[in-house]
This record gives C-alpha cells, structure tokens and sequence, in this order.
C-alpha cells in the first residue's frame, strides 16, 4: 500500500473511531486510490487527501415540531457539505431512526466522488434526520419538513447548497420542505432543492432516474462483454423508487425483474414484473404499508419467501442489490459467487460490506460494478432540475431521457478509460469500481489543486 495513503487512513482511523460507516467508505475509497496518488507525489506536499477525508462543514441542528397530539418533538438534523470544488454542494436528505453523524458522512464522502464522475458542475453533500417517517400523520410530517428548513434554509440556496431526496424523503416531503424555503427568503428559487415535483418546478422523470440509470449503466457493461439486455432476468432487493425504475426500465428495454426482495422477505415472479398493472400495484402496495412486499405474491398468484434475501438464486442473469447499506454481507458473497451468475452490479449507497466486496472482485467469472458510478443518475438528474430552473422552463421526459442516458454512457466509458489508463484488471476483467473511485477523485483534485490551498 502506498505509504502516503496508508498515513491518511490510519490519521482518519484514529480521529473518526465512533464512526464505522465513515471508516468503511474511507477505507473503501482510499485504498483503491493508490495508482493515481503512486503517479502524483505532489498531491502529498498540499494534504490533498487529508482535505479530502474532512468535510468542509458539518452543520448539526435541534428540530422541534409539533405532533397531532400537541406534544412537542425533538430531533436531530444533520448537514455535512463534503466538498465544493466542482460546484454547489448537491446529495440528498435522509429522514431514518439510523440516521446518525457517521452514516451522514458516509454517504457525504461518497456523494462527492458520484457528483463528480457525472461530469456536472455539482460539489457533495448529504444531509438527514433521525426523525421516522413511518406511522406519522400528513400533517406530522408536513410540519417536521417545516421546522427541519427553519434552520437549514440559512445553508442552503442554488448557488451554495441544493439538497435532494433520500431513504424516507420523497416528493412530498421535498414540495414541504421547497414551500417553506420560499416563505422564509420570499423568493421562487427553486434551485435550492430538487426532486420537486413538477407542479413545483421539479424536473420530468427524477423520481425514475436512479433506476434508469443504473439500468443504462447495465447496458454499456453487458455490451463491454459480449451480452444484450434482451432477455435478461435480474433479481433486486428494494422496490422503492430506484426499484421501481429498474423494473420499469429492464421491461422496456426487453429484460425482467424475476426476483425483488423487501423487508419482509423475497417474491418471486417466474413471469417478471411484466405489466402496467404489476408496476402500478408495487406502488399502490408501498403507498399502503411500504414495509410488506407479500401481498405481490398474494395478489399475482407467485412465490413469496418470507425472511429471506433473494442473493444466491441461480435462475437470473443478474443481481442488483438497490435497498440500502451493507445489504451483501460475505454470508450472501459466498452465495452469489457460488450461484454463477456474472453481474453484480451495485446500485444502492455501499450495498455491500468491504470484505464482501473484496471477494466478489476476486471471482473471475463475475463483473462488479459500483454503486457510486451506477446509481449517479438521480443526482444527475437533480442537476438538470436545476439547470431548467435556472433556464425557468421544463424540458420533456424524452429530452431528459435523452440526457440521461449520455450521462451515464459517459460514466461508464469514462471509467473503463480509466481502468486501461491505469491497467486496473482481474483476470480479463476491468475493476469499474477502482476505476470509478479514481475517475471521481481525478475531477475533485484538480478542481481543488487549481483553486489554491483552502
Ligand atoms: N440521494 C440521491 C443520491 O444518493 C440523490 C441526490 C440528489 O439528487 O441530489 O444520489
């Protein structure tokens, strides 16, 4: 390991010890770094790592909000605003009891290298609450979204902070948040957050955009080896709306989603997620109780496996763990490398556990592929929110369709550009996922080599 980089850890270890999510990402990121820091020693003499690895703020924040029993409530918020070398600071809000400093800034240091590798002029950031949306009236959350931006409103704006959506925080809980933006400056800027919708100035097609393009994603990788869509059954955990957009896509482009899993346990469907009226269904079900995927199984007559992951079934062509952090332990690693299936494509943040993702790189028969390069197209998408509204007009769902999938063919090419640069290679495979984490620093460090020590 590089020496530089070994210090920086080991600096980061000792400072952040109560924050394992951190650590992991960190350890994850840095230690893949090591050709590009090897081939600019310069980077050392400026600390360029060491900047990298702190947040440039940390904002942490008292919410108070009233529940519909007049009781009054308290809950943490958080802000981290990682990095603003490239532009804005831009990632998403996160309202889950789990929310904690370490996950915030997890997501925050993975953010930065996303935004970057998409191209656009976007810095990182993420941002959350403890505060648990499950089981809370219209009202309740209406008024939670309302006091969270009477602080954060005074850190935000279209030119300095543009937080989005996340785990908890859809649509409606953005067009709260936006609502009371705008009282409180008196001003339509509708670029100070984004996944509006578009009755609020929010951009066509963002809440599918993650899906569709981790789904334009898969296609550039399946062609690199010789494979089409066409056909393909991909089993996926999570059905929300990353979920949804992948299913939605894969059927378009003439693959299925045959496996979906949710906190209850795994359906599956042999005949795919294959209709208007199965995709709607999966959303009608979330709306109703989004912690049950059972009544699927119920409602389409197919199998439902309670308790258990769908990681290790062999009757796919592809995985794409899309819920949430640490989904794939070793435990489900072993599965899937046994199972013989060659994707492996990550599309939630960190799905993966770093001894579990260390392993399925080594198997020579699988591709892998970060969630960091594959699940950029909601961000992008955020970004192009606010170009429009610094345009004041919309474009349509085909144009941004259209911008999409250019981003993400960029992403992947750029990465497997990256991958030969650096001869970044298992067997006859390209590690994308060093790749992607150099192609996204390469942009944040030049951006802050040329802006001078600060
Ligand atoms: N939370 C999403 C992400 O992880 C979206 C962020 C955004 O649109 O700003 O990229």
């Amino acid at each position: 390991m590089n020496k530089y980089i070994e210090k920086v850890l080991n600096e980061t270890r000792a400072k952040n010890a109560n924050e394992p999510e951190f650590l992991q990402t960190v350890e994850e990121v840095l230690s893949s770094l090591e050709p590009v820091i090897d081939a600019h020693p310069e980077y050392e003499q400026v600390s360029l790592l060491e900047r990298m690895v702190e947040p440039e703020r940390t904002i942490e924040f008292r919410v108070v909000w009233e529940d519909d029993n007049h009781n009054w409530q308290v809950n943490r918020g958080y802000r981290v605003q990682y990095n603003g070398a490239l532009g804005p600071y831009k990632g998403g809000i996160r309202f889950d009891p789990s929310v904690n400093l370490s996950i915030i800034k997890f997501l925050g240091f993975e953010q930065t290298f996303k935004d970057a590798m998409t191209g656009l002029p976007i810095g990182g950031a993420k941002g959350g609450s403890d505060f648990d949306p499950r089981g809370k009236s219209e009202m309740e959350v209406m008024r939670f979204c309302q006091a969270f931006i009477n602080e954060l409103y005074r850190h935000i704006g279209q030119d300095i902070d543009c937080p989005a959506g996340d785990l908890g925080c859809g649509g409606r809980e953005i067009n709260y948040m936006y609502g009371q933006y705008r009282r409180l400056v008196g001003a339509s800027e509708f670029g100070a957050l984004s996944g509006k919708s578009v009755t609020t100035g929010g951009s066509l097609m963002r809440p599918e955009a993650t899906g569709y393009g981790a789904v334009y994603y898969l296609v550039e990788a399946l062609k690199l080896h010789g494979d089409d869509i066409k056909g393909k059954k991909i089993a996926i955990s999570g059905y929300g709306n990353v979920g949804w957009g992948i299913m939605r896509k894969a059927l378009e482009l003439g693959a299925k989603v045959t496996y979906f899993a949710g906190p209850d346990g795994y359906i599956h469907d042999p005949d795919g997620v294959d209709s208007e009226e199965k995709l709607n269904y999966i959303l009608e079900m979330r709306a109703k109780d989004p912690m049950h995927c059972a009544p699927y199984a119920e409602k389409f007559g197919c199998e439902f496996v309670a308790g258990q992951k769908c990681w290790g079934v062999k009757d796919v062509d592809i995985y794409m763990p899309a819920a949430t952090q640490n989904d794939v332990n070793m435990e489900w690693a072993e599965k899937i490398a046994a199972s013989g299936v060659k994707y492996y494509i990550e599309v939630a943040n960190m799905p993966t556990t770093n001894d579990a993702l260390e392993f399925l790189k080594k198997q020579e028969h699988l591709v892998v592929a970060p969630s960091k390069a594959v699940n950029a197209g909601g961000v992008s998408v955020s970004e192009l929110e606010m170009a429009q509204n610094a345009e004041r007009l919309y474009w349509t769902a085909e144009e941004v369709d259209e911008k999409l999938k250019g981003i993400m063919k960029n992403i992947f090419n750029n990465s497997v550009e990256v991958a030969k640069r650096y001869n970044l290679k298992r067997g006859d495979k390209y590690d994308l996922v060093a790749a992607a984490n150099i192609l996204g620093f390469q942009k944040v460090a030049d951006a802050m080599m040329a802006q001078g020590i600060f």
